[in-house]
């Protein structure tokens, strides 16, 4: 069997570090433009070099999403934006619009692996694609652990499918109502998640009055979509053979990435070195109800029609307060130096997160900044803190309050 890569999302470089340190063999970002997430913050040319540098120095790799639905006045930009990533060393670029796979052929030597929004659902779609140069493709989400298999069966080409994460309650995030609501498109990274909203009727006689579309009295959203998670069938789904199990959400918390990498992490490791002594681990579970999400759901995999809408509301549920990331530890002296993210005080608990090691709580006691002067509280963002721990800890943990 072999081992599917792990591949998360990286909205920014810190993202992308704590994803990488964090266990992920692969990474993907977009770029200023072209990416189906303007509002995120999006990797400068600058950026892409330094990304690249860090994660193939790790010997992992680093993907480039460029999968909007581009138009004619595009073009002469993404020339320019593709040759510059494939000489910066990107190792693949994510594409769904043909225009866009048919430029990067022609001028670049870069590999294409199909995005999700392309929407491939049958093996026909994924040869033709195949057929036409892609490396991968990433299937859209709305597919069966069967259909998954037949396409496998039946198709040459590497699958990526998602694993973890947000879901759109359109097809694969091929949608029209962020536009039609707000004019932000979708389909050129602007959605607005117009699909979360609460919504109400209104009859067109009686202006101003809303009335409730009833799932309870907090109104409903009825396309408000649960989050993916497929922990629990994990072992299937490595057994189905695809190529790399993908996370959601470039747009998510470093808190989020590191704590859902790890997860992950763990348990693909732990299946592969022995699939019949498998199990999910509860620790595996609170991490990753730890960490900001909606209530999950295995969406279309086990294809069982179950609903996977929330009604009630469209507030993830809040992950543990991130308080800050640990830059440097002193054996000698069992001091921790945490840069701030978060505001922390003397007397509260704090959980560290560690990249390898295993998850502690302690109080914290005592807390110097910089200078080594004493205080005792952090307001600031990014202020520099040592504090005594209880136990080594890694560089790159996350300090949290625990919930
Ligand atoms: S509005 Fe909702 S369903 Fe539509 S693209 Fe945005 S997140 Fe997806």
């Amino acid at each position: 069997m072999t081992k599917p890569e792990l591949l998360a999302p990286a909205g920014n470089f810190e993202k992308l570090q704590a994803a990488l340190i964090y266990g992920a063999d692969a990474v993907y970002f977009g770029g200023e433009n072209f990416s189906l997430r303007a509002f995120g913050d999006n990797f400068t040319r600058e950026e892409i070099l330094q990304a690249v540098e860090f994660t193939h120095a790790l010997g992992k790799k680093i993907y480039a999403a460029v999968n909007i639905y581009a138009r004619n006045a595009d073009f002469d930009e993404l020339a320019d934006y593709l040759k510059f990533l494939d000489t910066a060393g990107v190792d693949a670029i994510l594409v769904s619009d043909l225009g866009v796979m048919t430029l990067a052929r022609k001028i670049t030597n870069l590999q294409i692996h199909v995005s999700t929004q392309a929407n491939v659902t049958n093996f026909h779609a994924a040869k033709f694609f195949h057929e036409l140069g892609a490396s991968r493709i990433v299937l859209a989400r709305e597919l069966t652990r069967d259909e998954i298999a037949d396409i496998k069966a039946n198709c040459a080409a590497e699958l990526e499918i998602f694993v973890h994460g947000a879901m759109c309650i359109s097809y694969s995030g091929r949608c029209w109502l962020s536009k039609f609501l707000t004019g932000r498109d979708a389909n050129r990274g602007a959605c607005t998640h117009s699909c979360r909203w609460k919504y109400n009727l209104v009859e067109e006689m009686r202006d101003g009055e809303f009335f409730p579309v009833a799932s309870d009295e907090r109104g409903s959203y009825v396309m408000n979509s649960k989050d993916l998670c497929l922990l629990p069938y994990l072992g299937e789904v490595i057994k189905s053979g695809v190529s790399s199990l993908k996370i959601e959400g470039r747009m998510k918390s470093v808190n989020y990435v590191a704590g859902v990498v790890k997860v992950y992490r763990a348990a693909i490791d732990s299946f592969c070195e022995n699939p019949d002594a498998f199990e999910i681990r509860g620790e595996w579970l609170d991490e990753l109800d730890k960490v900001a999400h909606r209530p999950y759901t295995t969406g279309f995999f086990l294809g069982d029609g179950k609903s996977t809408e929330i009604y009630s509301t469209s507030k993830p549920k809040r992950s543990a307060n991130f308080l800050g990331i640990v830059r440097e530890f002193d054996a000698d002296t069992m001091t921790a130096t945490i840069e701030q993210r978060g505001k922390f005080s003397v007397g509260m608990q704090a959980e560290f997160l560690q990249p390898h090691g295993e998850i502690f709580s302690q109080t914290i006691t005592e807390m110097r900044d910089a200078d080594g002067v004493e205080i005792f509280s952090a307001p600031h963002a990014q202020q520099i803190v040592k504090l005594p721990v209880d136990k080594p800890v890694e560089i790159w943990s996350l300090m949290r309050e625990p919930t």
